[in-house]
Formats: structure tokens, sequence, C-alpha cells
């Protein structure tokens, strides 16, 4: 099950951990800390990653990599597509941002209310066949 938000606002730290990793098993990781700013991302660094035409992504401060695999491999920037990493779908870094993101369906359980998204990142970039992700804009569940 997931942390509720009952558990968010006593702090339990063990509800809000979770597990994930990517297709082949070699990387696993366990998250702590709550999700923060849970969001799409449709820029073309995330098409071309995911192959896929958005991302969802969430913020969590500690990330653990206890796979065979260990840490996904870290690129500066895309590098084209003859070397797309096949398991290193399931995390990001940002510079700006001091959370770890984690890809959310590389978690095992993507059903938290709290991983629903908040923004819409490159809205303008989307596939126009594609709805938007409704009421994105808000920062609050509830
Ligand atoms: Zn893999
Ligand atoms: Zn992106």
């Amino acid at each position: 099950m997931n942390a509720t938000a009952a558990a968010d606002a006593q702090g339990d730290e063990a509800a809000q951990e979770r597990t994930g990793g990517c297709l082949c098993g070699r990387i696993r990781f366990t998250t702590e800390g709550p999700a923060t700013f849970p969001h799409t991302c449709a820029c073309r660094d995330c098409q071309k990653l995911g192959g896929t035409p958005v991302m969802w992504w969430v913020g969590f401060a500690t990330v653990s990599w206890t796979g065979e695999g260990g840490e996904p491999t870290w690129y500066e920037t895309f590098p084209g597509e003859a070397k797309r990493g096949f398991c290193s779908r399931v995390a990001a870094i940002d510079s700006d941002i001091p959370e770890i993101g984690i890809n959310v369906t590389a978690l095992d359980d993507t059903s938290g209310p709290d991983l629903v998204p908040i923004h819409a990142s490159f809205r303008d970039n989307a596939v126009h066949w594609l709805p938007p992700v409704p009421e994105t804009e808000h920062n609050t569940a509830g």
C-alpha cells in the first residue's frame, strides 16, 4: 500500500519507502521520503529517452540502488539513438533540483494519490493527439 495523506502528516518514514526497477531487473532501487513534484514531461530529451511521447516523473530526496547493476548510467546529454541505454530509463538528476527524479512507471506500485501529476512540463511540445493531463496546474490534491 502507499503512504496516505494521514501518514505523511505524521511523518511516517517507513510508509514512504517505495521500491522499483527497470524492465530486465538489473537496476533496482528503494526511495525514501515523500513524493515531490509529480509531473509529466514532453521535452525532446524525455521523448527520446523514453521512446514515448511523454514521461511521468516524481522526485525523492533519497534513492538507494539495490540491484546487481548498481546505479543507472548517467548521461549529461542524450548521446544519440544508437547508444540509448536500456537500463537508464529509471531516473534523472537536474542540477537545480535537490531531489532525484524517478520515472514513475519504474516504481513497483504506481497507484499512490501523491504520484498524480500536478504539472506538465514542455506542454507545447506534447503530441497533439494525446489530451493534456487534467488539472496539472494545481499544487495540492484536494
Ligand atoms: Zn534493465
Ligand atoms: Zn523532459
